[in-house]
C-alpha cells in the first residue's frame, strides 16, 4: 500500500501521468476536429451531387396538359409526367434511372402523381406539407430514414409543366449510409489507435522521465553519502548544460561552502584551544615553581601577578570571543546615530597621541572640519582604535602613522596608513581571520603580540554599516587600510552625536 503512495507520489509518476493526461486530451481534440470537419465535408458533397441531380431532372421531366387523357394517379389534375431522355444512351438511362429511385411528384394540392418505393417507405409528405413547399416555392432540405436504417438526403423544390401553367412538387433523394459508414469507419479507427498511442506515449514517458530523473537520484545518493567528515565528495556533472548540470553545480558548490565553513570551525577550535592553553600552562607552571621553590613573600608575590597578568590575557580572549560570536551571529544590534564623524576620530587621534610618542612614531591627521555620519558610535571608536593601534605597533621608531577621512559623495572614506613593517602579500587574505598574526619580520622591531582577533572585528563593524575594508600594504614600506562606509542621507536636522558607551571601547591587545 505504502509502495504504492510511494510510487504515485514520485516526479515520475506524476510527470508521466501528466503527459498522458495532455496526450490524450490532444489526441481526443484532434480526432473530433477531424470528425467535424469529414462529416462537414460529406455532408457538403451530399448536397452539391443532389443539387446537380435535381437540375438533371429538371431537364428530364416534362409535365405535359392532358386534356381528356387519364392521369396516372387518380384525382390528380390533367396533366402526364414524362421522362424524356435517350434510351438508347446507356449513360442516360442510369442517370434517369438513379433519379427516379428514391422520387415524388405531386401537384400544387398535395395529389402525388408518381413517386419509387423507396421513396414511399421513408415516408411521402402530406398534401398540406406539400401545398405549403409549393407556396413558397423555395427549396426544402431534410433528411429521413428508410425502415432499414438508411439515411437517405432529400432535396425537394418545385417545377412547373411545359407551358408554366401550374407548378409542382418534385422531391429527390440519396442515399447517405456510405457518408455514414466512412464517419463510422473513422471513428472506430480512432477509438482504437488513441488508447493503442496512449498506452505508447506512456510507456515512452515513463522510461524517457525515468533516465531525465537518474542524475537527480544520483544527486540525492551522493548528498546522502556525505556527511561532516566526508565532504570531499564532489557529484560529476554530465556536460550536458541543462538544468541538472546547474542543479550539480550549485550542489557542488554548496558543499564546496560547506566544506570550508567546516575547516574553518576546526582551524578555530584548534587556535581557540591553542590560545587558552599557552596561558593557563604559564599559569600552571608559575603556580608550581610558587608552591615548590619560592621561599619569601616576595618570590610568592612575584608568581601571583605574573599568573594575574595571564589570567587577563585568558579574560581578554574569552571577552574578545564571545564579542565577536555574537556580532556575528546578529546578536549584537548596531546602535547608529547621526553624529560627526571628524571629531570622534579627532578625539581617537588625541587619545592616541600619547601611545605614538611613547613608540617614536608621529601621529597625524587630515580631517575635514565636519563630516555626518549614521553610525554605531562606539563600534567605529572601536575599529579606529584596532587600526590606530596595529599600526603604531608595528611602526619601528621614527615612522609616521596618518590618518585621512574624506567626505565624498557617495561615500565616507577613512584612511589609516602608516609606514611600518607591512604585510607580505600571502599572508594578506587571512589577515582578517580570527588568530590569524604574520610572522613579524626582524625589521619590524619586536612588536607585543596580540590575539589576532582586532581585525576580524573591524571587518566584522565595516560590514555591519554596510561598508568595505581594503589593505594595500608593501613589506618594508608601510600598510593603508581604507574604510569605505555608505554617505549619511542628507538630514536637515543638526547631527547629534549620542554615544551608546561612555568611553572608548576596549581594544582586544590592549
Ligand atoms: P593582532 O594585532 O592582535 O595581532 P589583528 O587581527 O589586529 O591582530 O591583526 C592581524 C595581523 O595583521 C597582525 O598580527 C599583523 O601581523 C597584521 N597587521 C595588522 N595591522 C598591521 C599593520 N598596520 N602593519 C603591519 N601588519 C599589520
Amino acid at each position: 500500500m505504502s509502495a504504492r503512495r510511494h510510487l504515485t507520489r514520485g516526479l515520475r509518476f506524476r510527470l508521466t501521468a501528466g503527459y498522458a493526461l495532455l496526450f490524450a486530451l490532444l489526441l481526443v481534440g484532434t480526432a473530433a476536429l477531424f470528425r467535424e470537419r469529414l462529416a462537414y465535408t460529406l455532408n457538403s458533397e451530399a448536397h452539391d451531387l443532389l443539387e446537380q441531380e435535381w437540375a438533371a431532372m429538371k431537364g428530364y421531366l416534362h409535365i405535359v396538359p392532358t386534356r381528356g387523357h387519364a392521369v396516372e394517379h387518380e384525382g390528380c389534375g390533367p396533366y402526364k409526367p414524362t421522362w424524356e431522355y435517350d434510351k438508347g444512351d446507356p449513360d442516360e438511362d442510369f442517370a434517369v434511372e438513379r433519379l427516379r429511385r428514391v422520387y415524388v411528384l405531386a401537384d400544387a394540392k398535395g395529389c402525388v402523381m408518381q413517386f419509387s418505393t423507396i421513396y414511399e417507405s421513408i415516408g411521402i409528405e402530406q398534401p398540406k406539407e406539400i401545398e405549403a413547399a409549393v407556396k413558397s416555392g423555395q427549396p426544402v432540405w431534410k433528411r429521413r430514414v428508410s425502415p432499414h436504417g438508411i439515411p437517405y438526403l432529400i432535396r425537394a423544390g418545385v417545377v412547373f409543366d411545359d407551358k408554366h401553367r401550374s407548378a409542382f412538387y418534385v422531391a429527390v433523394g440519396r442515399p447517405m449510409d456510405e457518408g455514414e459508414k466512412i464517419l463510422k469507419r473513422y471513428t472506430w479507427m480512432y477509438a482504437a489507435l488513441i488508447p493503442l498511442s496512449l498506452l505508447c506515449g506512456c510507456l515512452l514517458g515513463w522510461f524517457l522521465t525515468g533516465r531525465a530523473l537518474m542524475p537527480v537520484m544520483q544527486v540525492a545518493q551522493t548528498a546522502q553519502r556525505i556527511t561532516g567528515s566526508n565532504l570531499s565528495l564532489r557529484i560529476p556533472t554530465r556536460a550536458a548544460g541543462d538544468e541538472l548540470d546547474y542543479l550539480i553545480l550549485t550542489f557542488n558548490r554548496m558543499i564546496e561552502r560547506l566544506e570550508n565553513s567546516f575547516r574553518q570551525i576546526r582551524q578555530f577550535s584548534t587556535d581557540v584551544s591553542h590560545e587558552l592553553r599557552t596561558p593557563i600552562t604559564a599559569i600552571r607552571g608559575q603556580l608550581e615553581v610558587a608552591l615548590f621553590t619560592a621561599k619569601s613573600v616576595d618570590q610568592y608575590r612575584d608568581a601571583t601577578l605574573n599568573s594575574l597578568q595571564d589570567i587577563e590575557r585568558l579574560s581578554q580572549i574569552v571577552r574578545a570571543l564571545l564579542l565577536l560570536s555574537q556580532a556575528e551571529s546578529g546578536q549584537l544590534a548596531l546602535q547608529k546615530t547621526r553624529l560627526d564623524l571628524s571629531s570622534v576620530m579627532r578625539d581617537i587621534v588625541d587619545q592616541f597621541q600619547i601611545p605614538a610618542e611613547g613608540a617614536h612614531v608621529e601621529l597625524s591627521a587630515d580631517l575635514p572640519p565636519e563630516c555626518a555620519a549614521e553610525v554605531d558610535r562606539v563600534q567605529i571608536e572601536r575599529m579606529l582604535s584596532n587600526l590606530l593601534s596595529n599600526a603604531i605597533k608595528f611602526t619601528p621608531a621614527g615612522g609616521r602613522v596618518h590618518v585621512v577621512l574624506r567626505s565624498l559623495p557617495e561615500a565616507i572614506s577613512i584612511d589609516v596608513e602608516d609606514t611600518g613593517c607591512g604585510i607580505p602579500e600571502e599572508h594578506i587574505p587571512h589577515i582578517f581571520e580570527r588568530f590569524y598574526r604574520v610572522p613579524a619580520p626582524e625589521t619590524c622591531g619586536n612588536p607585543e603580540p596580540g590575539l589576532g582577533l582586532g581585525l576580524s572585528f573591524v571587518a566584522w563593524i565595516a560590514k555591519a554599516h554596510g561598508g568595505t575594508i581594503r589593505v594595500d600594504s608593501a613589506p618594508g614600506k608601510g600598510t593603508r587600510f581604507t574604510v569605505s562606509l555608505p554617505a549619511a542621507v542628507a538630514e536637515p536636522a543638526p547631527a547629534e552625536p549620542v554615544a551608546t558607551e561612555a568611553a572608548v571601547g576596549p581594544h582586544w591587545d590592549e
